[in-house]
C-alpha cells in the first residue's frame, strides 16, 4: 500500500493534517508527518532529516507519496531523497498536489490498494469537489480510471447461519476472502448495532461478536466490489466453512463430521486454551525420537514461558524501532507457517486453520496501526507499543459475552507473546510446583537449562531432533526426553497421565492400571541399574584386555563441572563456552569470562579440560550477538567464520582462557574448521594474543594444547593434512552427521537420516583416527555418539582415545567399556564399515553382543 508523508513548515499544521487524514484513511495506510524543525519547541522551518525519517517510516514497495506545503518544504523533501537508499528513492514521488485536500484524497486512494500513480492523480485532483461546489473550474482526475458504477460503494446484507457465528476460523475465512479483492470492504453487525469496520481486520471482524442469526451489512467500493460481495455471499451460504445450522426451528443442514468435532458443544464452558487446545486429545502410544534415556511416569504440564516484564523506553529512531517490530513479526510468521505445514502434513487440516487465524493477526491493521501509532507518535519502543496494542485487542475480546469469542483473547495474547519473545529474546523462568512431565512445542537450550531438575520428570517436545541442543541438555541433566512427537502432543491436557520411554522414543497417554504397573516396574529397574553404574562411576574404564580408555565430560556450566566429577569424568572433553552465556543479553566482559573459566578449571584440578572457543550460530543463538538473518544459518557465518570480522568476540575470550589456564591442563579447541587456511588464521590470531599477554608480563600456561573440532566433512576428508598443524582432533559427530547426510540435526522430519551410526559417518571417523594416529596425534569424539551405548564398541574398535559425553551418560558408558574387549571390538568396527545402513550397523552390534553374552 502506498505510504504518505506530509511535510510542512509548521509542526502543528503537519500534525493537524495527519490527524485529519487518519480519520479518513483505511487503518492500514501508513502516514507520517514531518513538520517544523527537529527541536523540542518545533520552531517553524523544514528539516530534510525529519523528512527522510518520515519517508523511511512509511516506505513501502508500492511507493511513497510526499505532499509538501511550500518553499523550503520542497527543497527539504528533495534533499531528503539524497539521504534515503537508491531503492527507496526510486519509489518516492514528490507531489505538487494541495497539502490538506491532497493528503485526504491520497489516503483514501492508497487504502484501496491503488498504485502510486493513481494515488498521486487522485491527490492532484483533490480540489475538484471544492471547485465544483463553488462553481469554479478545477483539474479533472488524470490517471484515475473513469468513474464507473462499480466504484461507488455497493451494499449487501446477509444473515449469518453457521452455529457459532463469526468466531476465529470463520472470521479468518471471511477476512481471507476479502483479501482476495482490491476493493475496500466494511462490515457492520446490524442486529447488534455495531459500527462499520474494516473487513480486512480479523480482530475488528471477530470483535463484532457476530453470532448465528445476526444480520450483517457489507459495503464494498472499488473495481471488483461486486465480485468481492458475491464471494462473501457464497462463503456465507456455505456457513463460513462450518456448514449451515438451523435457525429457529428450521431443519438442520448436515455439517461435516470433522467440523462438528471441532466445534465446542452447545453447553460447553469457556474454552480457555489457545488454538491448539481445540484439537482432539491424543490417546494411547505416541511415537517420537529418543533423545535422553530413562523412564518417567507422571502428569503432563504444558511449558508456557511468560515474557519478562516489558521495559518502556522513549526511542530516538522510530523508523528503526518499527523495523525491529517488522523483523520480529516476520520471524514469528515463519514459525507459525512451519507449525501450520507440520499439521497439514499430519492431515490435521482443521487444526492448521487455527494457525491461519494466527497469521492474520500478524497482518491485522487493528494490531499494527496502534503499534505504529505508539512507535511514531509516542516514540515508544517496539516492545511497549506492541504489548499495548495486543492488550487493547485482547481486552476487547475479554469484554465480549460469547464464551467462545472471549477465549480468543488467548490466541491474540499467544501471538503477541511470540512476537515479544522474538523482539526481546527473553523468556521468564518456567516454574513447576510439583513434579511433572514437561510438554512443549520446542525448547530453546536456555529454556531447558532453566528448568528445575528436581521437578522435571521428563521432557516431551513436538519438534527437535536427538542432537538438537535441548536434547543434549536433557541428557546432561539426566532427564528422560522424547522429541519430535509432532504437534498433536500439544493437545495433551494438563495433568494427563503419561509414561515416557526415553530409550525407545515412545510416550503412552493415560495408561490403564496394568500398563501403569508394568512401567512402574521398568522405571524401578532403570533406576536400580543407574544406581549400580553410579556406584562404580569413579573407577576407570578398562577393557577386558586391559586397555584404559579416557572417559570425559561435555559441560556447559560450573554446575556441570561439579556434576561431571560426581559422575566419574576424568576430565572435560568439551566445554561449550557459548552455553555459559545463554541467559545474558549483554556480552560478558573479559573479567567475567576469566572468573568463570577459572572456577571450572579449579573444580577440574589437574584433570585435562578442552575449552572450545565461541561456537555461536546454527541453532545456538546468543542474545548479544546479532547474527542477522541468513536463509541457511547452519551453512552460514557461524563459529570461527565470525572471528575475523568480530575480534571483539574471540580475542577477549582467548585472553581470559589463557590467563585462567595457568596452573591447569587446558586445551583450546576451535569449532567448525573446514580448511587448513582457517587453522593458520586461528593460530596466528591466538599467537597475537599470546604475544600481547607475554608483553604485559602475564605468565603463559604450560602444557597448552591446540586442537580443532572435526565436524565438517572437508576437515574429515583432509585430516591427514590438518593433523600436523594441531595437537589433537575432537570429532563433533552431531554436526559431522548433519553435514554428511545433509539432514538438519533439529528437524524431526529428517531425524531418520541424521543417524551418526550410518557407515558414511563411521568411515569418516575411521579415516580421521587413522590420519591422526599416523601423525602421533590423539583423537576424541565429543558428539553425542560417544555416549551412545551401541556406538561405544565401534568407536573403541576404531581406536578412539577419548570419549566425551554428557555427565549423566558417563557411569553407563564406563560400565559398557569395562565389559568390552578391544581386539574383538576392532574386528566388529572394521566389519560395520562395510555395511550399507545405520540399521544394519545396529543389528551387527546387537548380534555381536548376543554372541558375547552366549560365549
Ligand atoms: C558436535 O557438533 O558434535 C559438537 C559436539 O558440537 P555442538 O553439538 O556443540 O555443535
Ligand atoms: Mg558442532
Amino acid at each position: 500500500m502506498v505510504g504518505l508523508v506530509i511535510v510542512s513548515h509548521s509542526y502543528s499544521l503537519a500534525q493537524g493534517v495527519l490527524e485529519l487524514t487518519r480519520q479518513m484513511a483505511t487503518p492500514g495506510v501508513k502516514i507520517a508527518a514531518a513538520g517544523g524543525l527537529d527541536d523540542p519547541d518545533h520552531s517553524l522551518g523544514t528539516d530534510p532529516f525529519l523528512v527522510q525519517r518520515a519517508i523511511e517510516a512509511v516506505d513501502d514497495p508500492d511507493g511513497v507519496l510526499v505532499l509538501m506545503d511550500l518553499g523550503s518544504a520542497i527543497l527539504s523533501a528533495e534533499m531528503a531523497l539524497d539521504f534515503v537508499t537508491e531503492e527507496t528513492r526510486q519509489r518516492v514521488l514528490l507531489c505538487e498536489a494541495p497539502l490538506v485536500e491532497g493528503a485526504l484524497a491520497a489516503a483514501v486512494q492508497a487504502g484501496l490498494g491503488s498504485s502510486l500513480a493513481v494515488t498521486a492523480a487522485e491527490a492532484r485532483s483533490a480540489l475538484l469537489p471544492k471547485a465544483t461546489h463553488l462553481g469554479v473550474h478545477a483539474a479533472e482526475p488524470a490517471a484515475l480510471p473513469p468513474v464507473s458504477a462499480t466504484d461507488r460503494p455497493i451494499q449487501r446484507r446477509l444473515i449469518v447461519r453457521n452455529r457459532l457465528g463469526l468466531h476465529a476460523r470463520p472470521a479468518a475465512l471471511f477476512v481471507q476472502t476479502v483479501g482476495r479483492f482490491a476493493s475496500s470492504v466494511t462490515v457492520r453487525n446490524l442486529t447488534r448495532h455495531g459500527p462499520a469496520v474494516n473487513a480486512r481486520s480479523i480482530n475488528l471482524v471477530a470483535t463484532q461478536a457476530i453470532r448465528q442469526g445476526d444480520e450483517i451489512e457489507l459495503n464494498a467500493s472499488g473495481a471488483d466490489a461486486e465480485a468481492a460481495l458475491a464471494a462473501l455471499q457464497q462463503l456465507a451460504d456455505a456457513g463460513f466453512g462450518d456448514g449451515i445450522a438451523p435457525l429457529n426451528g428450521e431443519l438442520a443442514a448436515p455439517a461435516s463430521a470433522a467440523v462438528r468435532a471441532l466445534e465446542p458443544a452447545p453447553d460447553v464452558g469457556v474454552v480457555t486454551e489457545p488454538g491448539l487446545a481445540d484439537q482432539d486429545e491424543p490417546q494411547g502410544w505416541l511415537q517420537g525420537v529418543a533423545a535422553s534415556p530413562g523412564i518417567a511416569i507422571g502428569p503432563a504440564r504444558r511449558f508456557e514461558p511468560t515474557v519478562a516484564a516489558v521495559t518502556r523506553k522513549v526511542v530516538a529512531n522510530p523508523a528503526a524501532e518499527w523495523q525491529r517490530l517488522q523483523a520480529a513479526m516476520q520471524a514469528v510468521r515463519q514459525q507459525i507457517k512451519t507449525t501450520h505445514g507440520l499439521l497439514l502434513q499430519q492431515g490435521a487440516r482443521a487444526e492448521a486453520a487455527i494457525f491461519d487465524a494466527h497469521l492474520l493477526f500478524l497482518d491485522d491493521p487493528a494490531l499494527l496501526d496502534p503499534a505504529h501509532e505508539g512507535i511514531f507518535n509516542q516514540a515508544s519502543n517496539a516492545e511497549a507499543a506492541w504489548q499495548d496494542s495486543i492488550e487493547a485487542t485482547a481486552a476487547a475480546y475479554d469484554a465480549l459475552d460469547d464464551p467462545y469469542l472471549k477465549a480468543r483473547a488467548a490466541d491474540v495474547r499467544d501471538v503477541g507473546r511470540q512476537v515479544l519473545f522474538a523482539l526481546t529474546g527473553e523468556r521468564a523462568a518456567f516454574c513447576l510446583d510439583t513434579p511433572a512431565i514437561v510438554v512443549a512445542d520446542d525448547l530453546a537450550p536456555s529454556d531447558t537449562a532453566n528448568l528445575d531438575r528436581s521437578k522435571v520428570l521428563a521432557l516431551c517436545t513436538a519438534r527437535g531432533g536427538p542432537t538438537s541442543h535441548s536434547a543434549i541438555l536433557a541428557r546432561t541433566l539426566g532427564i528422560p526426553a522424547v522429541v519430535g512427537l509432532g504437534a498433536r502432543v500439544l493437545a495433551l491436557p494438563t495433568n494427563a497421565s503419561l509414561v515416557v520411554d526415553g530409550d525407545s522414543g515412545a510416550v503412552l497417554v493415560n495408561p490403564d492400571a496394568s500398563e501403569a504397573a508394568t512401567w512402574e516396574a521398568r522405571r524401578a529397574a532403570w533406576l536400580a541399574a543407574r544406581q549400580q553404574a553410579a556406584a562404580a562411576s569413579q573407577q576407570g574404564a578398562v577393557t577386558t584386555d586391559g586397555v584404559h580408555v579416557e572417559v570425559v565430560a561435555n559441560i556447559g556450566s560450573v554446575a556441570d563441572a561439579r556434576r561431571a566429577i560426581e559422575a566419574g569424568a576424568e576430565g572435560v572433553g568439551l566445554l561449550r563456552t557459548e552455553f555459559l552465556y545463554l541467559n545474558r543479553d549483554t556480552a560478558p566482559t573479559e573479567a567475567d569470562q576469566e572468573e568463570i573459566y577459572r572456577a571450572i578449571f579449579d573444580i577440574m584440578g589437574q584433570r585435562p579440560v578442552v575449552a572450545r572457543t565461541l561456537d555461536v550460530g546454527g541453532d545456538k543463538e546468543l542474545p548479544y550477538v546479532n547474527l542477522g538473518h541468513e536463509d541457511n544459518p547452519f551453512l552460514g557465518a557461524r563459529a570461527i567464520r565470525l572471528y575475523q570480522e568480530r575480534p571483539d568476540l574471540i580475542e577477549p575470550q582467548l585472553r581470559a582462557l589463557l590467563r585462567a589456564a595457568v596452573g591447569h591442563r587446558v586445551r583450546i579447541m576451535f569449532p567448525m574448521v573446514a580448511t587448513a587456511d582457517e587453522v593458520a588464521m586461528l593460530r596466528s590470531q591466538l599467537e597475537r594474543v599470546q604475544r600481547e599477554l607475554a608483553g604485559a608480563g602475564v605468565p603463559a600456561p604450560v602444557d597448552l594444547q591446540i586442537g580443532i573440532m572435526v565436524e565438517i566433512p572437508s576437515a574429515a576428508v583432509m585430516a591427514d593434512q590438518l593433523a600436523p598443524t594441531v595437537d589433537f582432533f575432537s570429532i563433533g559427530t552431531n554436526d559431522l552427521t548433519q553435514y554428511t547426510l545433509a539432514a538438519e540435526r533439529g528437524n524431526p522430519r529428517v531425524a531418520y537420516l541424521a543417524d551418526a551410526l550410518h557407515p558414511a559417518v563411521l568411515r569418516l571417523i575411521a579415516q580421521v583416527i587413522k590420519a591422526a594416529h599416523a601423525c602421533g596425534r590423539w583423537v576424541g569424539v565429543c558428539g553425542e555418539l560417544a555416549g551412545d551405548l551401541t556406538a561405544i564398541p565401534i568407536l573403541l574398535g576404531l581406536g578412539l582415545d577419548e570419549f566425551s559425553m554428557s555427565p549423566a551418560s558417563i557411569p553407563a558408558a564406563k560400565q559398557r567399556l569395562r565389559a568390552l574387549n578391544r581386539r574383538a571390538a576392532t574386528a566388529l568396527a572394521q566389519s560395520v564399515l562395510m555395511l550399507d545402513s545405520a540399521q544394519a550397523v545396529r543389528a551387527a552390534v546387537r548380534a555381536a553382543e548376543a554372541e558375547r553374552a552366549g560365549a
